[in-house]
């Protein structure tokens, strides 16, 4: 229901939808060995491909998830408590107890009668901002602070249910490369497809539109012409497709950014963000190089990555 380690085919385009270089199968002392092959003729075949197309890979131990339940499956930790709902205003530093003091508003949805709000308090010695597109604008507007030049990316998933049994029929498996496509995938409402994302620089905005779903379409045609094929009825008919948004954080030199914020200014104050549209793979990894540095630990990667992840103020 909620993901499948199918394997994933990852075609080798360039942004602009061309053939990049070419590619070898990697040795036995290469890193990617084990991990990466050459596409085999069925898996091209399956994807509407052949041989006579640029040569596209294979990720052996590449899967499709849902993030939904990936998050839901993290929270179950006994040390983990979850408050929704729940937005920090405003934070401070207690001078005397050394504790940062958050001031939370609660939001209430209550039926029929609108919404409404309570206030509440929280400490704590240690704070991690974790807040994805918001990070910017949290640092400049709440804690009057130089935002690293992190920013939004807004971006848009163009995607549908199944159509009646298609001959031949879409791949089982995920593709990436130029865009990515996914079928198969169960749903309150049926088995979907899904494709995409669009990136809009600098915006958070979250309408779908139909230039979205007119970028989708252009890039799963290069992605996956068979697949767009397959699909063109549903794409001619508006009440078949449907969208759905959101907004990445992304940094300078798109890394993540981890780490003490600004010890003298603002100590036991910590970031987590900057994932841009890889969360789903280093939400994990950026945690754990956080909680090594909390608790003083070896970090789980080199100096020179951790370097390029540092949280470091805009140079002015
Ligand atoms: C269209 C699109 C496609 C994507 N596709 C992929 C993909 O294929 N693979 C992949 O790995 N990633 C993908 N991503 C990226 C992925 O969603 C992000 O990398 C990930 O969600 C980042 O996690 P985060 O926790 O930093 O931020 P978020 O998931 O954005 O979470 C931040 C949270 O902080 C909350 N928040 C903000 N301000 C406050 C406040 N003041 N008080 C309390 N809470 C606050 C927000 O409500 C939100 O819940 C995609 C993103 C988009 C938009």
């Amino acid at each position: 229901m909620d993901w499948l380690g199918s394997g994933v085919l990852e075609r080798r385009l360039t942004p602009q939808g061309q053939p990049q270089k070419t590619w070898s199968q990697p040795t036995d002392d290469s890193i990617w060995h084990g991990h990466l092959s050459l596409a085999s003729p069925g898996q091209l075949a399956a994807a509407g491909l052949t041989e006579d197309d640029p040569p596209s890979l294979w990720q052996h131990q590449g899967a499709w998830i849902k993030p939904a339940a990936l998050v839901k499956a993290l929270l179950k930790h006994e040390a983990i408590e979850l408050q929704t709902r729940a937005e920090v205003e405003t934070l401070h530093r207690n001078t005397c107890t050394g504790e940062w003091c958050l001031r939370i508003k609660n939001h209430i949805a209550m039926s029929n009668m609108g919404r409404s709000h309570t206030h509440s308090t929280e400490t704590a010695p240690h704070v991690v901002l974790a807040l994805g597109a918001h990070t910017p604008d949290f640092l400049n507007q709440v804690l009057d602070a130089d935002a690293m030049g992190l920013h939004p990316i807004a971006g848009m998933v163009s995607w549908g249910l199944m159509p009646a049994a298609t001959t031949p029929a879409l791949p089982s498996f995920a593709v990436n490369g130029h865009g990515s496509f996914v079928s198969g995938v169960p749903t309150t409402e049926g088995a979907a497809w899904y494709t995409g994302a669009t990136f809009e620089r600098n915006a958070t905005t979250t309408a779908v539109t139909a230039s979205g779903h007119a970028h989708n379409h252009q890039r799963l045609g290069q992605l996956l012409p068979l697949a767009q094929q397959r699909l063109a009825a549903q794409w001619s008919d508006a009440s078949q497709l449907k969208g759905w948004t959101g907004a990445r954080c992304a940094s300078i030199n798109r890394m993540p950014k981890v780490g003490l914020f600004d010890e003298t200014q603002f100590p036991g104050l910590h970031l987590l963000s900057a994932m841009g549209a890889r969360g789903l793979t280093l939400s994990l990894l950026c945690a754990e190089v956080l909680a090594c540095h909390m608790d003083g630990g070896p970090a789980p990667l080199s100096e020179k990555l951790m370097q390029t992840m540092r949280c470091q103020p805009t140079l002015t």
